[in-house]
């Protein structure tokens, strides 16, 4: 079940003399439909999922205004759709998460950005970078620069996000070049308001479709011999209309300050923290008013020359704010100013550290140092770094006043169904021994944290049973990949089964079917039992193995603990050579419980028996080992002082969270723990024959002894 976002979907219908509240990526939304956008895809990732599910959930105000949505199977095919704006006016967004979806994408973007677009063609970026981030810390800057796609780094504030989004599309017709906005996670949820206007109509799209394809062009394939032509209009004739464009747009702000013998050129998505840091230290106000004079590059490539030497100018030294790393725009801006012949100091990565998140406190310690390096007239900078490092200490002494607090690490969610699946990889190691696992990206990466600790590598999205290629050859025992249903459609098919049945591998995989793409927020994928249009798609992990030669698979349900092992063995000790699928078949339990609370909520309103399983733990039984806590990991599944005041161990619990997955007495059993695990059923709406029954059995039990003497209403 993918969440709603019909409250969202409201605001995306605001027009002229409205204003519009909310996050700031909704008002990217909103500002694609503002710019007369003809088609939109992507592929959820964060932190710009919430884009792609809005579109979704607003599927009839695009078709009103004749805009085609495509939920992409990964980001190489939303790149690709890209491809309309090559040879016709038609206006086009994409979203994927950077700089992993980049990745994915990039053969399609050097062969979108090779012959161009005449059509405006944006990327929206989901900059996961710095504390908080779920992948590996690259910037796109890279791609960037590599393809010549003109790079929108807005700064955290609603009016200038829409404004850069609607001017991006003008930048990308008039340089015919694609552009690639990126925002970071703050920027997304960032709050505010702006003037709407009016949703457009593209001129060409669903509505009113173009008459036909154009006359034959060469120039407009991505194939040599114009790929050398190409290359030469990049730089010659797309990289100077950019820098027109940006400078006559003025795209790129400048807040003047009187401390005029230095300067900070940052990039616009960091603007709001260094302002922070500013005021911090009594250099800014709240508005934004700063004593230092700011360049705000809401366009970080290309970085346009004329506006950096006129910055520069008359300055002893600037600071560039330039999160990551390698420092592009620091040694842009060095080589700039030595062609030009000015000798303004350029501070950057040192006064600032090379790697991680420029956070307002890293921003604070980086301004205090640059200014002592410095000492501009005007101030006493000794003073004002020394109440920096103040402000520092302070938060370290609340810190230690607060005591240490508990570590959080990510885990599965309670009731998770491939929590079972890796007890079952446990249990089966105890006998098998150890074994290469290949981990992938997804909710089952959470089996990389205690309590299982499992994973060997992780080489991205789909890719667990290709990373595990040549480790099968070269270790005694066979592999296991993990690898979930979105991972499998997203490219796993390809890159892993189709290459291990192609090279005739061995090895075990193990498919995770949630049924969703459950990670990025349960969005439909081809397998799942419905789509955005209603009707399930049809496609089958089972039947598209069999289809391609796989010949043993077994499907389990996830929940099966003891069967789930005994697969696994056999996966291990077969003979037979060749891929050993596992389906791992349960429901992502966080998507069925929203699903279930609906349909429960409403029987209950309309009188209806409704059922709730709980387990439990007998307190006299338990023996304190824990041995269930740490095969299940559940954090339903606690500890509590034991009853009895012979046994000083704590015993197991299950507390109020406790969805009535099962998994606790499944592993109890499958691994020959204490029977102390109990399944109760809680009844709402009982009819006479539950009362019926339940007399009953407080009966019986009260005959063998342990009624206590209360009956329940
Ligand atoms: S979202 Fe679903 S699949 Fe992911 S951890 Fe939670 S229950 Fe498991
Ligand atoms: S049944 Fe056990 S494993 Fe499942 S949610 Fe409850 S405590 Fe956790």
């Amino acid at each position: 079940m993918e969440r709603s976002f019909k409250k969202e979907v409201r605001s995306l219908t605001l027009g002229e003399g409205e204003t519009f509240r909310g996050e700031g990526i909704l008002a990217v939304t909103k500002a694609l439909l503002q710019s007369g956008v003809s088609y939109v895809g992507g592929y959820q990732g964060a932190p710009v999922s919430h884009l792609l599910d809005v579109l979704v959930d607003a599927e009839d105000i695009m078709s009103d205004l004749g805009v085609h949505l495509e939920t992409c199977s990964n980001e190489a095919s939303a790149a690709a759709m890209l491809g309309a704006s090559i040879n016709y006016p038609l206006r086009g967004a994409v979203t994927w998460k950077s700089i992993v979806g980049t990745n994915v994408a990039a053969d399609a973007l050097s062969n979108l950005s090779s012959p161009g677009v005449i059509g405006g063609a944006m990327i929206i970026l989901g900059e996961d970078y710095g504390e908080g981030a779920s992948v590996i810390q690259e910037r796109s800057y890279a791609y960037a620069l590599k393809s010549s796609m003109w790079l929108l780094d807005p700064r955290p504030d609603l009016p200038t996000i829409v404004r850069t989004v609607e001017k991006g599309f003008q930048l990308s017709e008039a340089s015919h070049a694609p552009v690639m906005l990126e925002l970071r996670i703050r920027a997304c949820h960032a709050t505010g308001e702006f003037a709407a206007k009016d949703n457009i109509k593209a001129t060409y799209s669903g509505l009113n479709r173009l008459s036909g394809p154009p006359r034959f062009q060469y120039g407009r394939l991505a194939h040599p011999p114009v790929t050398f032509t190409q290359e030469k209009l990049k730089i010659e004739e797309r990289l100077p209309a950019a820098c027109d464009f940006i400078r006559d747009q003025k795209l790129n702000e400048r807040i003047p300050g009187d401390l005029s013998d230095i300067g900070i050129i940052v990039m616009g998505g960091l603007t709001n923290s260094a302002l922070r840091a500013l005021e911090r230290m009594g250099l800014a106000d709240v508005f934004g008013a700063s004593r230092i004079p700011m360049l705000v590059l809401n366009v970080v490539y290309p970085l346009v020359p004329g506006e950096i030497r006129e910055f520069c100018a008359e300055k002893r030294a600037v600071l560039i704010v330039e999160e990551g790393n390698p420092a592009y725009i620091e040694q842009a801006v060095n080589v700039e100013l030595r062609h030009a012949d000015i000798q303004t100091k350029v501070l950057g990565k040192g006064p600032l550290p090379q790697a991680g998140e420029y956070s307002s406190e890293v921003l604070l310690e980086g301004l205090a140092a640059f200014l002592q390096a410095t000492r501009p007239n005007g101030i006493d900078a000794d003073t004002l770094a020394e109440k920096a490092r103040g402000l520092i200490a302070h938060k370290a002494t609340a810190a230690a006043a607060l005591g240490p607090l508990p570590p959080r690490p990510p885990a599965f969610c309670t009731g998770c169904p491939e929590r079972p699946v890796f007890s079952a990889l446990k249990l089966m190691q105890r006998e098998l021994g150890p074994t290469h696992i290949s981990a992938d990206i997804g909710c089952h990466a959470f089996a990389t944290f205690a309590p299982f600790s499992m994973g060997n590598s992780i080489l991205g999205y789909g890719m667990s049973l290709a990373s595990a290629a040549a480790v099968g050859p070269n270790l005694a025992k066979r592999p296991i990949s993990i690898m979930g249903d979105g991972g499998f459609w997203h490219n796993g098919v390809i890159t892993g089964v189709a290459s291990n049945l192609f090279n005739q591998g061995d090895g075990v995989l193990i498919v995770m079917q949630n049924g969703y793409t459950s990670a990025t927020g349960q969005q439909y994928m081809p397998s799942s039992l419905a789509s955005r249009a209603g009707p399930a798609p049809g496609m089958d992990i089972e039947r598209t193995l069999r289809g391609m030669g796989v010949k043993w698979l077994r499907k389990v349900r996830t929940y099966s603990v003891a069967t789930m092992v005994t697969t696994l063995k056999e996966a291990m000790r077969t003979a037979e050579r060749g891929l050993k699928v596992i389906i791992a078949d349960g429901e992502c339990q966080l998507a069925r419980q929203r699903r279930v609370r609906v349909e429960d909520a409403e029987k209950l309103k309309r009188g209806e028996r409704v059922t709730r399983a709980r387990y439990g733990v007998d307190d006299e039984i338990c023996t304190g080992d824990h041995s269930c806590i740490r095969l299940s990991g559940c954090p339903s599944l606690t500890v509590k002082p034991s009853p009895d005041p012979l046994r000083s161990d704590p015993v197991a619990t299950v507390i109020e969270s406790c969805v009535g997955c099962g998994l606790c007495g499944e592993v109890a059993h499958a691994a020959v723990l204490c029977p102390s695990f109990y399944r109760a059923e809680i009844v709402r709406n009982a009819t006479w024959r539950d009362r019926a029954l339940f007399r009953l059995r407080q009966t019986v039990i009260g005959w063998l002894g342990g009624y206590n003497g209360r009956l329940a209403a």
